[in-house]
């Protein structure tokens, strides 16, 4: 795997223990993986408990651990990585929700949250990502994506969604001298989960709507997931970056860096060997 745009030999998304609806086997595993599979890095990017108040869509901490639990993980990645050094690189990080496109003081609270535990994350380890569009999810199951605008086609929660994470570019992430803006966007085309079972009315909006989001993360020189978990959902069948996108992020220069999103040990640098193959073709 040695594109020049793709950051090598590293699983940038991963899972662990701490998350609700991942399969709770030790986070252990998950690195003895990365070892077996010869991984030199993995990234360890837990979704971040969302802030007391907010809806979860799925129920109560389903999509991400409680609060309480924040501390816990990043002891025991912390642990591991020094246990695991002598055969893997770890960098611990998180997945970051931008929670600003529903009402009240959701990114305030977001930023408070990281700016309590920045010092502990690799920055390179920081995934941001958009679950949540107005009160409901965009990857929970078709239902509650449908449920964004009632009668309408699903390019509508589609468009929903890629303004979201617009808005989250534009947002402030400073906290005092401190730019918390992770450094790399999860899985982009997440509303194509289940494009099988709900094609959009008009693909080309959609799709030119894709494109001018690209530019501007190029043009900020953010890095993208290219996550491979899309390829084993039956309704998506896809990476996160399908063609023409892909082909398009590597025109604008943007780094891509594979996550294959595991929320199982074994699924850890799952499908490294499409991703090297699409970049060889690409
Ligand atoms: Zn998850
Ligand atoms: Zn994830």
């Amino acid at each position: 795997m040695d594109h020049p745009l793709l950051a090598p030999g590293i699983d940038g998304h991963t899972h662990t223990s701490f998350c609700p609806h991942g399969d709770r086997q030790p986070t252990r595993r998950y690195l003895e993986r990365a070892v077996e599979c010869d991984l030199p890095r993995l990234a360890i990017t837990e979704h971040l408990p969302l802030p007391d108040g907010f809806h979860d869509p799925m129920g109560p901490f389903q999509c991400a651990m409680p609060p309480a639990d924040l501390l816990p993980y990043l002891d025991e990645a912390e642990q591991l990585r020094a246990e695991f050094a002598d055969h893997l690189e770890v960098l611990v990080g998180a997945e970051v929700d931008w929670l600003g496109s529903a009402q009240g003081g959701w990114h305030e609270a977001t930023l408070a949250q990281l700016d309590s535990i920045w010092d502990r994350l690799a920055p390179e380890a920081t995934l941001l990502s958009v679950h949540f569009i107005g009160g409901t999810i965009v990857d929970g199951n078709p239902d509650l994506s449908l449920a964004y605008a009632p009668g309408e086609p699903p390019d509508a929660y589609h468009l929903a969604y890629y303004d979201a994470l617009d808005a989250a570019l534009r947002a402030s992430w400073t906290v005092g001298r401190r730019d918390l803006r992770p450094r790399r966007i999860g899985h982009l085309t997440l509303p194509r989960k289940f494009i099988r079972a709900l094609p959009l009315a008009e693909p080309e909006r959609v799709e030119e709507r894709v494109l001018r989001l690209l530019e501007r993360i190029a043009a900020e020189g953010l890095q993208l997931d290219y996550n491979t978990a899309g390829l084993d959902k039956e309704q998506c069948g896809e990476t996160y970056l399908p063609a023409p996108y892909l082909q398009h992020a590597l025109d604008l220069g943007i780094e891509l860096v594979h996550g294959s999103d595991a929320h199982a040990p074994e699924r850890v640098g799952n499908h490294r060997d499409v991703v090297a193959q699409t970049l060889r073709d690409a």
